[in-house]
């Protein structure tokens, strides 16, 4: 999709730090870490947010959970982690494509709003 940032990254159009690739999704780590490891796993595909997600589409988020703990494997977050996903503006969502928070490597604190 034109304009859109990650979509951007995916092509290689703007440089990230590239920790997961496959067919289907794509990692890298957050350019403004808020823990020791922070990486977001977006699909290849444009999915606007997790309102985007239909029955045609569902697939490959299931494909990026499976990802996602061979992720925090290689990164060494056997003492746990958290995915988080914002969904509008709400929550905070500032790119509009699809993307899952992997925050780990610390003790994180409870409060979620
Ligand atoms: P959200 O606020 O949930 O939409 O998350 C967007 C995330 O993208 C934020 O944590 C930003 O720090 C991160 N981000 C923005 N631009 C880049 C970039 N060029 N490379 C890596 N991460 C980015
Ligand atoms: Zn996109």
């Amino acid at each position: 999709m034109e304009n859109c940032l990650f979509c951007k990254i995916i092509a290689g159009d703007i440089p990230s730090a590239k920790v997961w690739e496959d067919d289907l999704c794509y990692a890298f780590r957050d350019i403004a870490p808020q823990a020791p490891t922070h990486i977001l796993v977006v699909p290849k595909a444009h999915i606007d947010s997790v309102n985007g997600i239909t029955v045609e589409n569902s697939a490959v988020v299931a494909h990026i959970f499976e990802v996602i703990p061979q992720i925090a494997k290689a990164e060494n977050l056997e003492g746990g982690y958290r995915v988080v996903s914002n969904c509008g503006a709400d929550a905070g969502q500032t790119v509009f494509h699809l993307h899952f928070h992997i925050l780990g490597g610390k003790k994180l604190a409870l409060e979620m709003a």
